[in-house]
């Protein structure tokens, strides 16, 4: 049987406030599908989730997978002869989601929070403390561990993090929650 959502009508308008991204004037040509790294393991697929938003679609939007599996590449945006760019749509779903109340992707979301909390604390990524948070969030301990160890003994993971001189200012972005810092 097929699911019944509901229909928000001024969904596609909060979207496109929120993210700062024209999603209404996508004419669904699926450029960013067909260039998209991670659609095949989507839910719904890039350009579908932009016409839900323009449809009105909340629930369906905010319950799927495919807004927890961009990996915020940029393609897409390269694609579009829209300017579309989808990743910070992606952002602002994520965060509608959570406020919402709609359960994330558990293994997903592990790693969103992991990358995120890495950034805050050193103001870029430390791969190796990343990962190790990962594992223990995501509670899958020894998968890849002996991939792992091999990148950290060829020198491809840095064992030591080091923190960038601006984290200050990085660390802002998490406290406002916008993309404007003084500078
Ligand atoms: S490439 Fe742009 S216009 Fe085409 S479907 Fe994707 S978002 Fe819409
Ligand atoms: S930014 Fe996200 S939606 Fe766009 S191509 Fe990359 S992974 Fe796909």
């Amino acid at each position: 049987m097929a699911v019944a959502y509901e229909l928000d009508p001024t969904f596609g308008r909060v979207v496109q406030g929120r993210s700062g991204v024209p999603i209404l004037r996508c004419y669904f040509c699926q450029k960013c599908t067909a260039g998209c790294p991670v659609a095949y393991a989507m839910d719904y697929k890039p350009a579908q989730i932009v016409r839900l938003v323009q449809l009105g679609q909340k629930d369906a939007v905010l319950s799927s997978t495919a807004i927890w599996l961009c990996v915020g590449c940029e393609t897409c945006g390269t694609r579009c002869p829209n300017q579309i760019r989808l990743a910070p749509m992606f952002d602002a779903l994520r965060y509608m989601a959570l406020e919402g109340g709609y359960k994330p992707e558990p293994s997903v979301y592990a790693l969103h929070r992991s990358f995120l909390d890495s950034i805050r604390l050193w103001g870029r990524v430390h791969e190796l403390s990343m990962l190790m948070q990962y594992k223990l969030r995501s509670r899958d301990l020894f998968s890849d561990l002996m991939m792992g160890i091999g990148l950290i003994l060829k020198g491809k993971i840095s064992f030591l993090p080091e923190r960038i001189r601006g984290v200050s200012q990085v660390r802002k972005l998490y406290e406002t929650g916008s993309s404007e810092v003084e500078r």
